[in-house]
């Protein structure tokens, strides 16, 4: 059996219970310094984890009332039968949270550490355990930010590790597995889940409660995981990871530290336009618009749209609707940007990683929304 070496604590797997049980919670993470322990083992695999549900704990057997993130990294990897057996692994908490309360200084802490650990060639490829609520745009920003064809794999769960039929054990074992193999290479960030394998750009949470709550909606999955084999079958053509240049963020790019922010406006029948004028006072540097339909709102936002869009202010046009395409040639206020087929919240990250290189120009927005 191959030694699991969790740096972290020290500890080789067969010295830490396999029982899981609350152990820490770090609440604050994010801004940290970067700084990465050189790995001696070849293939190494580098879990990285952030909490969620995966990593929650509860009333033993039940599903809901827990409390996500409060279990650690060490523990979760000890609770899965045949994990060490698959690739030397090295765990680090990089905090302990509900993915409710990600933030993009902990992204960019993420996509630094990331990169600094790919430069060792020791490291094969990484999987990150995270909250399923917003694991879609922490997979989304590291597709864009990290600059390697190692696999970087997104997993977490729906239930917590104390439930019956936890699903997180599996959702980890599988990460492991499609992070180890060589096919995984240059396929961008990954989101493991179920059995099946999904592009970062396409992935969804489209469920609130069953173990199949991530998905790729009309874009599918890239292939599936069975036991230790890896069946790829689709790939995404967009730029990502090792091509995708101008997003990286390096451990070496010391200003960088947050994005800046934006907000997602949310369009119902009868919306008040007025609401831009609170996203702008709170700091907002650019809009993503939820249309209805294909990103349509109404008369007053049109006029209100126009006005800011007129200012400099970059305004992106997204849809409420799940399945769907907003192109260019559709959007309603000239000088506004088509998110394609981004959903807002993924539209919001591209727009963040934007902004964060001074990006506001409508023609060099469009380009990045159809390339990324
Ligand atoms: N609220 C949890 C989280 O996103 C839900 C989950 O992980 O499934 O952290």
């Amino acid at each position: 059996m191959k030694k699991t070496r969790l740096l972290a604590l020290g500890l080789s797997i067969a010295s830490i219970p396999t029982v899981v049980a609350p152990v820490i919670t770090l609440t604050s993470c994010g801004g940290q310094k970067i700084s990465v322990p050189d790995i001696t083992e070849e293939g190494t695999i580098v879990i990285l984890a952030t909490g969620g549900t995966i990593a929650g704990s509860g009333e033993e057997g039940k599903e809901t009332g827990y409390t996500p993130g409060s279990i650690s990294v060490e523990s979760l990897i000890a609770s899965v039968p045949g994990i060490e057996d698959i690739a030397p692994l090295h765990a680090q908490q990089v905090c302990n949270i509900n993915s409710d309360d990600i933030t993009a200084k902990i992204w960019v802490q993420l996509a630094k550490t990331i990169n600094a650990y790919a430069d060792d060639p020791e490291v094969a490829g990484f999987v990150v355990m995270h909250g399923t609520d917003t694991m879609e745009e922490t997979a989304y920003f590291l597709n864009l930010a990290v600059k390697t064809d190692k696999p970087v794999v997104i997993t977490g769960s729906m239930r917590p590790a104390t439930a019956i039929s936890a699903d997180g054990p599996m959702n980890l074992y599988q990460s492991v597995v499609v992070a180890a193999n060589p096919e995984s290479k240059g396929k961008g960030v990954m989101g493991v889940f179920s059995d099946s394998i999904y592009s970062a750009r396409s992935m969804q949470k489209v469920s609130t409660f069953d173990v199949t709550a991530i998905s790729a909606g009309p874009m599918g999955a890239l292939g599936f995981v069975r036991n230790k084999e890896v069946f790829f079958y689709e790939e995404s053509i967009k730029l990502h990871t090792h091509k995708s240049d101008k997003f990286w963020i390096l451990p070496e790019d010391k200003n960088k530290k947050d994005l800046p922010k934006v907000a997602i406006i949310y369009i119902e029948a009868d919306a008040d336009p007025t609401i831009i004028n609170w996203a702008k006072e709170s700091g907002a540097k650019g809009l993503v618009i939820a249309g209805a339909g294909a990103g349509e709102f109404s008369e007053k936002f049109v006029k209100k749209i126009k006005s800011v869009v007129s200012k400099n202010f970059p305004v992106v046009i997204s849809s409420r609707i799940d399945n769907g395409v907003i192109v260019q040639d559709s959007v309603l206020v000239e000088g506004t940007v088509a998110a394609n087929d981004l959903p807002p919240q993924k539209a919001a990250v591209l727009l963040r990683l934007a902004l964060g290189l001074g990006i506001t120009k409508q023609e060099d927005l469009i380009p990045i929304y159809k390339k990324y």
